[in-house]
This record gives structure tokens, C-alpha cells and sequence, in this order.
């Protein structure tokens, strides 16, 4: 719906009273309110409250806000209790945050909240599709961050709830369907060490401990100097768990390494001279192998199931039948063993105790 077209007016079309009254207007952190404009979408005839920010006015409905938001609520109860709601006498009395008008509707300024996040924010409950989860329309990390802050700062459970269930498919609980959706880009506007910002929301807001161990991983798998660079978004003891869990995960590298010489059940002594040397030429290349330059060779769940040997393929073909199905079995064991230990390797207890 579009604002009211009589305001604001120019001086040229309004008469001295007017002009008048509009100089006496509400001041938003020191700027006349009639710097911000009522918004093109979220403006409805019919609503009976205005939110404020330094940008826009969004006139809404109050029972729309109060039964998502219990700061909401308590904020309108308030202005209830303080003044005239009726918007036919004197402006309310002011409140913590509720103290002006906009042509008799009660006017609330959102106070310390950026535009865009308000936005977002009121976007969720107006338009039903505009963050969903297992929707891809609108999954941009500006607007699950602005989600984020704004759901947090007004307790909004029915934000958590949508985002835990958008996260759950990036973030899950078994090993295949992590593999099935580890390639997958959560946002639209990928963001570098986004990991790290969602490990924050999900400590801070989403209250959903299942989401952990696959979080904390995606976090201890980055490169050190990228999990020091963000390390300011987490807190000393979050960032401790990652860099300890960090150091536990390169055991089960190195397994996946040491696996090639693992003996197969009826007995090793059969294998080739040019299997013997073709795994020990890829044993010596591994370490160096990681695509992304880490000093380190790749983390087990990051590996194709052929582990080290899809590092030379040329090589490998000399590895055995045997040693080669041998060796499968090993990666698939070491991965299974990981994700097992993901829980326990990032302070979490279990699987089990995660999930009841
Ligand atoms: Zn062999």
C-alpha cells in the first residue's frame, strides 16, 4: 500500500498552520522526523501503530507485532497504560521509547536498530515468503543477519524456530546428509568465514545444540589465519574449543594417511613391488596435498573416497585391486569414526546426548 500523498508536504501546498505543526514534529536522534519517509511497502492504511527509523516510517498494526514479540507487546502495554491510544486527545506520554505521533497514530522510534534489519525484520511477518527455510528466494546472509540481531533483541521465537529449520540442512546430525549438502552454498552472498558468524547467532540465539558440532567444524576446518582473523566474533572459550578441536581432527588425517599400509584381513605380503612403491609415493605427496595451501593434509570429511590416492591418479593406478578396495573401506571407516567423534572432539558430549 502507498503512504498518504499529503505527506509530507512542501511549503508551496500546505497551509502556515501546517507548515507550523510540521516544524513542531517528533526529532529521531537529533533529525526531524519527517526525514524519514512513510515506506513504499510496509505502510498500510489501516495500521495502528508507526515504527521509526532514521530512514523510513512503517505504519503497521500493533496486534500483528505484539503476538510475534514479546518486547513488542510490553512496549504497546505500556503505551496503554502511559497515554491516550485512541489517538483523538493529547499525544501520549512518553515511555522508554514511545513518545510521538504521526497524524494521530502512536509513533514508536526503534532506537539503536539500522533500517535494513527493521526491514527484514517486518519483511518476515508481512510477507510470508520472504525467508523461509527449504525456500531459496530471498536466503541472502544480509537478511538472515538482520533476522538474527532483530529476533534477538525482541525475543521472537517464531525467527529461531525458522531459521534453526533453514540451518538444520547445512548444519545436520548425520554423516550422510553433511555429505550430501557440504558443496551447497547456505546464502545467495556467500560471505568469507560466514561460519563464524552463524557459530555466533547459534550460541547467542538460536538455542538449538544439535546445530554444534557441524558449526564448530565448519569453523576449526578453516585455514588459522582465517579463524584468527574472525576470532573477535566468538568468545575466548569458543575460540579455544575450535583451535583444540582443530588439532584433534589432524589425527584422523593423518590416519587416512597411515590407512594405505594397512594390512588387508588374509594378509599383505602379496601386494607388487609397484603397489609397495606406488603407496609409498603417494604417502610422501599427501601431506602437501591440500587444495587450499594449509600446512596440513586435507580434514577426513573433506576428502573423495579414494582418500590419498585421488591425490595422483597416475600412481595410483599401480596401487592393487585389493589394496585399493582395502583402503576405501579404511577412508570410510576414518569418516564415519570423525563424524562419531564431532561431538566429543568440540566439547559437546555425544550424538546421543545432543539429540535427547
Ligand atoms: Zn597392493
Amino acid at each position: 500500500m502507498l503512504p498518504p500523498s499529503n505527506r509530507p508536504r512542501s511549503a508551496s501546498n500546505a497551509s502556515n498552520d501546517e507548515v507550523e505543526e510540521a516544524n513542531k514534529s517528533p526529532v529521531l536522534d537529533g533529525n526531524p522526523i519527517l526525514l524519514a519517509k512513510p515506506h513504499d511497502e510496509l505502510w498500510y492504511k489501516d495500521g495502528n501503530i508507526v515504527l521509526a527509523t532514521d530512514v523510513h516510517l512503517y505504519k503497521l498494526h500493533k496486534g500483528i507485532l505484539a503476538n510475534c514479540s514479546t518486547v513488542f507487546r510490553d512496549m504497546f502495554d505500556s503505551l496503554r497504560e502511559e497515554g491516550d491510544e485512541s489517538g483523538d486527545s493529547a499525544p501520549a506520554v512518553c515511555s522508554a521509547s514511545c513518545s510521538e505521533k504521526w497524524e494521530n497514530v502512536p509513533l514508536v522510534k526503534m532506537v539503536g536498530d539500522r533500517d535494513d534489519d527493521v526491514y527484514h525484520f517486518l519483511m518476515f511477518f508481512y510477507k510470508r515468503s520472504f525467508f523461509r527455510a527449504h525456500q531459496p528466494s530471498t536466503r541472502t546472509f544480509a537478511v538472515f543477519s538482520s533476522l538474527v540481531t532483530m529476533g534477538a533483541k525482541y525475543d521472537v521465537g517464531e525467527i529461531r524456530s525458522e531459521l534453526v529449520e533453514f540451518l538444520v540442512d547445512f548444519f545436520p546430525t548425520t554423516l550422510d546428509a553433511f555429505d550430501k549438502e557440504k558443496s551447497s552454498e547456505i546464502f545467495s552472498d556467500t560471505r568469507e568465514g560466514q561460519a563464524f558468524w552463524l557459530l555466533r547467532a547459534a550460541k547467542q540465539f538460536l538455542n538449538e545444540p544439535t546445530l554444534l558440532p557441524s558449526l564448530y567444524y565448519a569453523c576449526a576446518s578453516q585455514p588459522l589465519w582465517t579463524i584468527f582473523s574472525l576470532s573477535h566474533l566468538l568468545d575466548r572459550h569458543d575460540v579455544e574449543i575450535i583451535i583444540v578441536g582443530r588439532e584433534k581432527m589432524l589425527r584422523y588425517s593423518h590416519r587416512v594417511a597411515t590407512a594405505l599400509f594397512h594390512p588387508y584381513a588374509d594378509g599383505h605380503l602379496r601386494c607388487s613391488s609397484d603397489c609397495l612403491n606406488a603407496k609409498a609415493s603417494i604417502l610422501q605427496a599427501y601431506p602437501d596435498s591440500n587444495s587450499d595451501s594449509s600446512w596440513h593434509p586435507p580434514f577426513p570429511l573433506e576428502i573423495a573416497i579414494d582418500g590419498a590416492l585421488a591425490v595422483n591418479p597416475d600412481t595410483s593406478t599401480n596401487v592393487c585391486y585389493s589394496c585399493n578396495m582395502n583402503y576405501r573401506s579404511s577412508i570410510k571407516a576414518i569418516r564415519e569414526m570423525l563424524w562419531r567423534d564431532l561431538p566429543y572432539i568440540f566439547q559437546l558430549g555425544s550424538w546421543e546426548e545432543l539429540l535427547n
